[in-house]
């Protein structure tokens, strides 16, 4: 079969961009032709363009040739690569079947080629002879997922090995849930059937959609395009060296569970009273016809569980799209779709510390994930005042109920508040404490006050703040030093505090008000910020 052909005359005869490392392979010296900086960090150098490493460790996996194998920045790239190699725009056409993955329509449209849709039977089988009959002669690319997105169904090997025999353009076969399916892979038919490309991704069953790695196998001269027309750099070192690391790690267990799971919750939902059908699935999700779908999905959402309405996409009428979850969040999708109300998933981070000794009484509440107070006493006004700049400052709910020997002195008080105050902050936060610094700088009016705060663990206080009077308010101002050494040290996180400025209760406000926003920060629990929730565990 004639590939070049097929492709687009100006890839064919593409000159392509040559690297400082495609120009010299030297491996040892002195490498001053690629404009890098010198200085070695790790990641100074540009990385590896073949990306020749990564590759022969899939090689050694998947039992693919490095010359067959394309890596791209997710398999949205190999999906634009085989449009941009092969569809003239606004001239050629591809087909694909419908319903199914939408990036390939919106490849389609971003190239500028038409996309004739043909629709998958009934029963989402695949209409073979319907999809041949759609082509024509400036159909360039055929799109068949295996198993289907969103359908979940794999469809046999030998109709698809059919299609690739009678198509005359490039057979593109989407295997992204492949490790999910009973059917075999038609990665083994590259050197067969040359019109032949098999996508396949690491963001599913290998558990690395963060890094963003697709892969295509297919006959050396379409990997050599590929190769040609892909940016010069398109995988960082960092994601190639974490992808290696996580390579190394044996997820078949993980998968063994999920197969496991996906039986277990796909017996489960049909025996439900709103499951009207639970499709086959040989991929890692289910599709699930149900009564209702939009008020189901709300209902899910209410119970913070997030699945894909897909009631609106061709012959799914009434269908919502589950992932398999771990057994616990499928357990909780069987309570909802059941009709149950399951507590909160999102773990509470609250905590009540109460300590009582023959100077105070103390009973500090936290909520880190709520709002406002309800009171804050200490006895002491000014502290109050400040304590009260925590709970809007940090934007966390406060409550501070103390009493103690003042009339002895502020003392007992100021420390044990501290003390209690950063015991209930850190037991709210639990394991979850990241790494990180946290920090902030704020100026109040003529003064300024500046926090740090590490919650790795370690103790350590370093205080640079002059104060000019002995007392704020009814607060020795020497005691806001007790306070925040006391405070750091009940949440073993290292604490650097500097202040100045020339009104005192300005400066100690800036200090607390300085401490909540860096707290803010720390607590802050967002989608996207992995490395704080959970993943590090206890540190
Ligand atoms: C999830 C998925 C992919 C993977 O895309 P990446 O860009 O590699 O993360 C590819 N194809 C289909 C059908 C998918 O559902």
């Amino acid at each position: 079969m004639d590939i070049y052909s097929l492709a687009r005359p100006n890839i064919r005869n593409l000159a392509p961009y040559s690297t400082a490392r495609d120009e010299c392979q030297v491996k040892i010296g002195s490498f001053l032709d690629a404009n890098e900086n010198p200085f070695n960090n790790g990641y100074n150098r540009y990385p590896d363009p073949r990306q020749a490493e990564l590759k022969s460790l899939i090689s050694r996996i998947k039992g693919i040739p490095v010359k067959n194998m394309f890596i791209g920045n997710g398999s949205d790239e190999a999906i634009d690569l085989c449009f941009r190699v092969f569809c003239e725009p606004g001239i050629d056409n591809v087909v694909s079947i419908a319903p199914t993955y939408g990036m390939y329509k919106v490849a389609a449209d971003i190239n500028n080629v038409s996309m004739r849709e043909v629709p998958l039977g009934k029963d989402f089988s695949l209409p073979v002879e319907a999809l041949l009959a759609a082509c024509d002669d400036r159909t360039r690319l055929m799109f068949v997922c295996s198993p289907n997105n969103p359908t979940g169904n794999a469809f046999p090997l030998d109709q698809i090995l059919r299609l690739a025999g009678s198509f005359d353009g490039m057979l593109v076969v989407d295997e992204a849930y492949i490790d999910f399916s009973s059917e075999q892979s038609l990665s083994g038919y590259i050197s067969e059937y040359q019109n032949l490309i098999v996508l396949q991704t690491l963001s599913k069953a290998y558990g690395m959609a963060a890094l963003r790695l697709g892969l295509a196998f297919a006959d050396e001269r379409t990997m050599a395009m590929f190769a040609n027309v892909k940016y010069p750099y398109n995988i960082s070192l960092a994601g190639m060296e974490k992808a290696m690391g996580l390579l190394r790690r044996d997820v078949s267990s993980e998968v063994a569970l999920i197969m496991s799971e996906r039986t277990r919750l796909a017996e489960e939902l049909a025996k439900l009273p709103r499951v009207r059908k639970v499709w086959p699935s040989d991929a890692n999700f289910l599709l699930v016809e149900v009564d209702d779908a939009r008020g189901l999905y709300g209902e899910l959402l209410d119970a913070q569980v997030i699945v894909r309405d897909r009631s609106k996409v061709l012959n799914c009428g009434g269908c919502l799209r589950v992932t398999v979850g771990t057994p616990a969040e499928n357990d909780r999708v069987l309570a909802v779709i059941g009709g149950l109300k399951p507590e909160s998933v999102v773990e509470k981070r609250t905590a009540t510390v109460v300590r009582k000794t023959r100077e105070t009484q103390i009973e500090v509440t936290v909520d880190l994930d709520g709002k406002g107070t309800d009171g804050i006493d200490t006895g002491l006004k000014f502290l109050d005042h400040m304590l009260d700049q925590i709970v809007h400052h940090a934007g966390i709910y406060l409550t501070v109920k103390a009493s103690g020997d003042l009339e002895v002195d502020e003392h007992h008080t100021m420390e044990d508040v501290a003390i209690v105050l950063g015991e209930a902050l850190i037991k709210a936060l639990g394991d979850k404490r990241g790494i990180e610094r946290y920090g902030f700088v704020l100026p109040m009016d003529e003064s300024k006050a500046m926090v740090l705060m590490d919650l790795g663990g370690r103790i350590e206080f370093v205080w640079d703040v002059t104060f000019t009077r002995e007392y704020v308010g009814d607060v020795p101002t020497e005691m806001f030093w007790h306070f925040f050494r006391s405070l750091g040290a009940a949440m073993s996180c290292n604490l650097h505090v500097s202040a100045d400025g020339k009104n005192d209760h300005h400066v100690a406000e800036g200090i607390f008000k300085a401490f909540a926003r860096a707290l803010k920060m720390a607590v802050r629990r967002e989608q996207f910020s992995y490395s704080l929730p959970s993943s590090k565990g206890v540190l």
